[in-house]
C-alpha cells in the first residue's frame, strides 16, 4: 500500500485496483485533484486499509469477489463506494448497486468523468463539501460551481470553471498544461492543446484582474501573487 499525500480537503480516497498501471494513473490523477489516496491491490489489502471517506473497487480482483468486497464494506462503514468494472451488463450493474455501491462506472473511463462522479458522491455524504477557495478578489466554491470576483458573480463555462478551479485549490502551484487538459477534458486528450489557451484567454477575459491567472513560460499556469482587483466603478455623484 502506499500513498499519495494531496494538498486540499482531508478527503481519503482507496483506490483498489490489482492492475498496476490504472493504479498507478488514478492515484495521480486524484492527487492532483487534491486528495489524499491510499491504494490496496487486493480485496483482503482493501478490507485491512484505514477508512477511506469514498472507495474506488475495481470488481474483478484477484482473490475475493469484489462485490463481496463491497458488500463488506457496506456493513462496516458509511464510505461512498464507486464500484469501477469492466461489465457493463444490466443485470452486474444491478447487483453491484445492490451490493451496497453508491455508484459505478464502467472501464474504459476518463479521468474527468471519475473526479466528476467522486465530487457526485461527496456530495451525499458530505452535504457541505469542501469549502470556498478564495484567492485575492476571487472565489471559487467547488461544491455550486460558482465563481466571483469582488463579490460579483462571473458566468464561466464547464471547462473554464474546470480550470480556474484547479488553479485555485492550490494558488502559487503551477498547474502544466497537461494537468489542466487532464482535469478539464479529459486524462487521454491527444488534441491540439491550443485549445487550452483559447479557454485561458475566455478566462482572464471574464475574470477580468490582472494578474491573476500567470503563464509561467514553458511549464503552465498558476494564480498570481499580487492580482490586481478592477478599477472600483466611477462614484456616483454626490447630490
Ligand atoms: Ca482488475
Amino acid at each position: 500500500m502506499n500513498v499519495a499525500a494531496g494538498t486540499e480537503a482531508g478527503i481519503r480516497i482507496l483506490v483498489v485496483e490489482d492492475d498496476a498501471g490504472i493504479a498507478q494513473s488514478l492515484v495521480r490523477g486524484l492527487a492532483r485533484a487534491g486528495y489524499t489516496v491510499d491504494t490496496a491491490a487486493t480485496g483482503a489489502d482493501a478490507l485491512a486499509a484505514p477508512p477511506a471517506d469514498v472507495v474506488l473497487l475495481d470488481l474483478g480482483l484477484p482473490d475475493l469477489d469484489g462485490v463481496e468486497v463491497c458488500r463488506t464494506l457496506r456493513r462496516r462503514g458509511d464510505a461512498a463506494i464507486i464500484a469501477v468494472t469492466a461489465r457493463s451488463e444490466e443485470r452486474d450493474r444491478v447487483a453491484t448497486l445492490d451490493s451496497g455501491a453508491d455508484d459505478y462506472l464502467v472501464k474504459p473511463f476518463g479521468l474527468a468523468e471519475l473526479l466528476a462522479r467522486v465530487r457526485a458522491v461527496l456530495r451525499r455524504v458530505r452535504p457541505s463539501g469542501p469549502g470556498l477557495y478564495v484567492h485575492g478578489p476571487l472565489t471559487v466554491d467547488p461544491r455550486t460551481r460558482r465563481v466571483t470576483v469582488s463579490g460579483a458573480e462571473v458566468t464561466l463555462t464547464p471547462k473554464e470553471f474546470d480550470i480556474i478551479e484547479c488553479l485555485a485549490t492550490d494558488p502559487g502551484r503551477v498547474v502544466s498544461r497537461q494537468e489542466l487538459l487532464e482535469r478539464a477534458w479529459d486524462a487521454n486528450w491527444y488534441g491540439p492543446t491550443k485549445v487550452l489557451d483559447v479557454h485561458i484567454a475566455a478566462l482572464r477575459r471574464k475574470l477580468g484582474v490582472e494578474g491573476l491567472v500567470e503563464t509561467v513560460y514553458g511549464r503552465g499556469f498558476r494564480l498570481g501573487t499580487a492580482p490586481q482587483t478592477p478599477a472600483a466603478p466611477p462614484a456616483p455623484p454626490r447630490g
